[in-house]
């Protein structure tokens, strides 16, 4: 079983080097040789005591996650988080994303992760109290509902749902889908079209977030969309069928949804990129220990040239991937406008993870594809991750429309910022 390596680098703050000491010390010592006893519950084939002793490990790595100020990277001290700042966060996630599913010992679970971002920045103090405080004590649930069945989600603003003001009440009516934690969520933050006759002309029309409790008369769960060839999951069709909903379950003004959506999806997807960075890692090191101890055709795979251009394209991958996240994220910490920078990382890098994960899976011959290794998952998630947070094309048009306002302008590009 490899371990992760992680040793100080020269180039960055003591903090950061300690963060990602710390966490490696975590994944490495706690984490990576208790992966099958900690995670026992999946796959359904566990007894009752090794689901309990799975539950005992998970919660005793949580205290020493506390006690290393390593908890929900995300939030802010005052809310129970650690605090970091963005690329403090981001380097973390590339070292505790080597254990699979291992940013949930962390205190990040998407989708309530997102949503207590969002909370954080949006909610009112009663928000706060009511929603926010609980799901970050781990009381509750949640879930983030903006995808439509029969509108394309790759393009938000034909989002079909509405919120209509009657009285002291939203109205919300709709259709959705993929809302991933549907079936544990006590709440969700649902995307809506706004209708406010006393509302602001020119932000009616546009879109804003409103807390529904799943429990509103309404509310009816259609299903956990199967995916990945399962017939079931927790990514759920919704249909919201007159629902009503105080108007301070309104999350921030009227019209502000799509930018809340922006806030909630940019940092989103640089922490993606970093986790898929970790795994790919974890990949690597999994591929490059069988190819030096599979013995095949007389010799080690290691002596076959096919498995030598193996380890060159996939260190490559990791490498272009790695920097290019690490450049996005201190875009982001300096302040710069970002976005053409996240949305390159968010084309380049899941397509990178899927080459790396797919070198593996191919090295590893049947075990690859085998639940005794974490690739296959991996190489689901690599593939999803293509899709969801705005599909290739979508990023693609967007990076080319930054760049030629800029040359249109009379400028040219900085590639050194
Ligand atoms: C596992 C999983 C979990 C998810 N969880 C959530 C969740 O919790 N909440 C939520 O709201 N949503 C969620 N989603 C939905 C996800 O965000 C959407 O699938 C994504 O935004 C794409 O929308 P769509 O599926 O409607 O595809 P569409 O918008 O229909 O796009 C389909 C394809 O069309 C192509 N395309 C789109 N636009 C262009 C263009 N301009 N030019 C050329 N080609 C284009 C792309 O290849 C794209 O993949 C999840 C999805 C998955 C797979």
């Amino acid at each position: 079983m490899p371990r992760m390596n992680v040793q100080p680098i020269p180039t960055i703050s003591d903090r950061i080097n300690e963060i990602r000491h710390k966490t490696a010390t975590i994944v490495n010592e706690d984490i990576l040789p208790n992966e099958r006893a900690i995670w026992a519950m999946r796959g359904g084939r566990a007894s009752e005591a090794e689901i309990a002793h799975g539950r005992e490990l998970r919660e005793d790595i949580k205290h020493k996650v506390q006690a290393a100020s390593l908890w929900a990277p995300h939030l802010p001290v005052e809310y129970g988080g650690s605090g970091l700042n963005f690329l403090e966060h981001a380097y973390m996630n590339e070292v505790l994303a080597y254990a699979s599913g291992a940013a949930s010992l962390f205190g990040v679970v998407a989708p309530n992760s997102g949503n207590q971002t969002i909370l954080v920045k949006y909610g009112t103090e009663e928000q706060k109290k009511k929603w926010l405080m609980p799901l970050i004590e781990g009381k509750m649930e949640s879930g983030f509902s903006m995808t439509e069945p029969d509108n394309a989600g790759s393009d938000p603003r034909s989002i079909k749902t509405t919120a209509k003001r009657d009285g002291d009440e939203w109205v919300i009516n709709g259709h959705k889908w993929f809302t991933s934690n549907g079936k544990r969520a006590d709440f969700f933050i649902v995307m809506c079209r706004t209708d406010d006759p006393d509302g602001p002309a020119e932000r009616n029309g546009k879109m804003t977030q409103i807390i529904v409790p799943k429990d509103t008369p309404g509310v009816n769960i259609v299903r956990g969309v199967g995916i990945w060839g399962a017939h079931d999951s927790d990514h759920c069709e919704i249909i919201y069928d007159n629902v009503r909903v105080p108007v301070t379950n309104q999350l921030g003004s009227t019209g502000s949804g799509h930018q809340a959506a922006q806030d909630r999806l940019g940092a989103g997807r640089v922490f993606h990129c970093m986790n898929s960075i970790g795994q790919m890692w974890r990949a690597f090191d999994l591929m490059v220990e069988r190819i030096m101890s599979r013995d095949v055709h007389g010799g080690k795979l290691e002596t076959k040239q096919f498995m030598q251009g193996f380890i060159a394209e996939s260190y490559i991958d990791i490498q272009a991937a790695r920097l290019m996240t690490i450049h996005a994220s201190e875009v982001i910490e300096s302040g710069m406008d970002p976005r053409t920078d996240i949305s390159a990382i968010k084309i380049f890098v899941p397509a990178a993870y899927e080459r790396v994960v797919d070198r593996a899976i191919q090295v590893w011959g049947a075990a690859g594809v085998s639940e005794d290794l974490p690739l296959a998952g991996m190489y689901q998630g690599a593939r999803t991750l293509r899709i969801a947070d705005g599909p290739d094309e979508v990023h693609k048009i967007l990076i080319a429309k930054n760049i030629l306002t800029k040359y249109h302008r009379g400028e040219s590009w900085d590639f050194g910022n």
